[in-house]
Protein backbone atom coordinates (compact mmCIF):
# COMPACT_ATOMS: atom_id res chain seq x y z
CA UNK A 1 0.00 0.00 0.00
CA UNK A 2 1.17 3.30 -1.03
CA UNK A 3 0.14 6.71 -0.17
CA UNK A 4 0.57 9.21 -2.61
CA UNK A 5 -0.08 12.85 -0.80
CA UNK A 6 -2.20 14.66 -2.61
CA UNK A 7 -0.46 18.12 -2.40
CA UNK A 8 -2.66 20.26 -3.75
CA UNK A 9 -3.58 23.14 -2.11
CA UNK A 10 -7.10 23.44 -2.70
CA UNK A 11 -7.92 27.16 -1.35
CA UNK A 12 -5.38 29.56 -2.97
CA UNK A 13 -5.75 33.20 -1.44
CA UNK A 14 -4.14 36.45 -1.84
CA UNK A 15 -2.35 35.03 -5.12
CA UNK A 16 -4.84 36.06 -8.06
CA UNK A 17 -3.85 37.31 -11.16
CA UNK A 18 -3.63 40.37 -11.43
CA UNK A 19 -5.70 41.83 -13.74
CA UNK A 20 -4.44 44.78 -15.95
CA UNK A 21 -6.38 48.27 -14.42
CA UNK A 22 -7.06 49.98 -17.73
CA UNK A 23 -8.51 53.32 -17.43
CA UNK A 24 -11.97 53.51 -18.99
CA UNK A 25 -11.84 54.25 -22.47
CA UNK A 26 -12.51 58.04 -23.22
CA UNK A 27 -16.10 58.98 -23.89
CA UNK A 28 -16.57 59.99 -27.66
CA UNK A 29 -16.41 62.82 -29.24
CA UNK A 30 -19.29 65.10 -28.81
CA UNK A 31 -21.21 64.75 -32.02
CA UNK A 32 -23.22 67.94 -32.86
CA UNK A 33 -25.67 66.05 -33.70
CA UNK A 34 -29.53 67.45 -33.17
CA UNK A 35 -27.26 70.06 -31.15
CA UNK A 36 -26.03 73.08 -33.12
CA UNK A 37 -25.42 76.91 -32.73
CA UNK A 38 -27.81 77.59 -34.96
CA UNK A 39 -30.25 75.72 -32.79
CA UNK A 40 -32.30 72.35 -32.52
CA UNK A 41 -33.82 69.85 -35.38
CA UNK A 42 -36.75 68.20 -34.57
CA UNK A 43 -36.62 65.12 -34.18
CA UNK A 44 -40.03 64.43 -36.15
CA UNK A 45 -39.73 67.03 -38.86
CA UNK A 46 -35.97 67.89 -38.98
CA UNK A 47 -36.85 71.41 -38.85
CA UNK A 48 -34.27 73.68 -37.01
CA UNK A 49 -35.38 75.52 -34.46
CA UNK A 50 -34.30 78.51 -32.65
CA UNK A 51 -32.51 77.59 -29.60
CA UNK A 52 -34.69 79.39 -27.16
CA UNK A 53 -38.01 77.88 -29.10
CA UNK A 54 -39.16 75.35 -26.39
CA UNK A 55 -41.12 73.29 -29.31
CA UNK A 56 -40.79 73.12 -32.52
CA UNK A 57 -42.34 75.56 -34.83
CA UNK A 58 -43.50 73.61 -37.24
CA UNK A 59 -44.93 69.88 -35.55
CA UNK A 60 -45.19 71.67 -31.99
CA UNK A 61 -42.80 68.34 -30.78
CA UNK A 62 -40.70 69.10 -27.57
CA UNK A 63 -37.44 70.89 -27.43
CA UNK A 64 -34.93 68.24 -26.85
CA UNK A 65 -33.84 67.75 -22.91
CA UNK A 66 -30.46 67.59 -23.54
CA UNK A 67 -30.29 70.83 -25.65
CA UNK A 68 -28.89 73.48 -24.21
CA UNK A 69 -29.47 76.99 -25.17
CA UNK A 70 -25.75 78.49 -26.77
CA UNK A 71 -24.85 81.23 -23.27
CA UNK A 72 -23.65 83.67 -26.43
CA UNK A 73 -26.81 82.96 -28.21
CA UNK A 74 -28.47 86.31 -29.23
CA UNK A 75 -32.29 85.87 -30.42
CA UNK A 76 -32.65 88.01 -33.68
CA UNK A 77 -35.60 88.22 -36.21
CA UNK A 78 -39.12 87.41 -35.20
CA UNK A 79 -37.38 85.01 -32.50
CA UNK A 80 -36.45 88.14 -30.22
CA UNK A 81 -39.86 89.39 -31.02
CA UNK A 82 -41.48 86.15 -29.68
CA UNK A 83 -38.96 86.64 -26.87
CA UNK A 84 -39.85 90.19 -25.94
CA UNK A 85 -44.02 88.99 -26.45
CA UNK A 86 -43.39 86.50 -24.05
CA UNK A 87 -41.77 88.81 -21.41
CA UNK A 88 -44.41 91.03 -21.95
CA UNK A 89 -46.87 88.33 -20.90
CA UNK A 90 -45.19 87.21 -18.10
CA UNK A 91 -44.91 90.50 -16.97
CA UNK A 92 -49.26 91.08 -17.14
CA UNK A 93 -49.77 87.90 -15.71
CA UNK A 94 -46.89 88.30 -13.00
CA UNK A 95 -49.56 91.54 -11.54
ZN1 LIG B 1 -41.05 69.46 -35.77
Amino acid sequence: MSTTECATASNVIGNSPQRPLLPPPPPPAQRQGSVSRDGWTCPICTFVNPPTRPGCEMCSADRPEDFQIPDDYVPMGPEKDRLQEVALHEQLFAQ
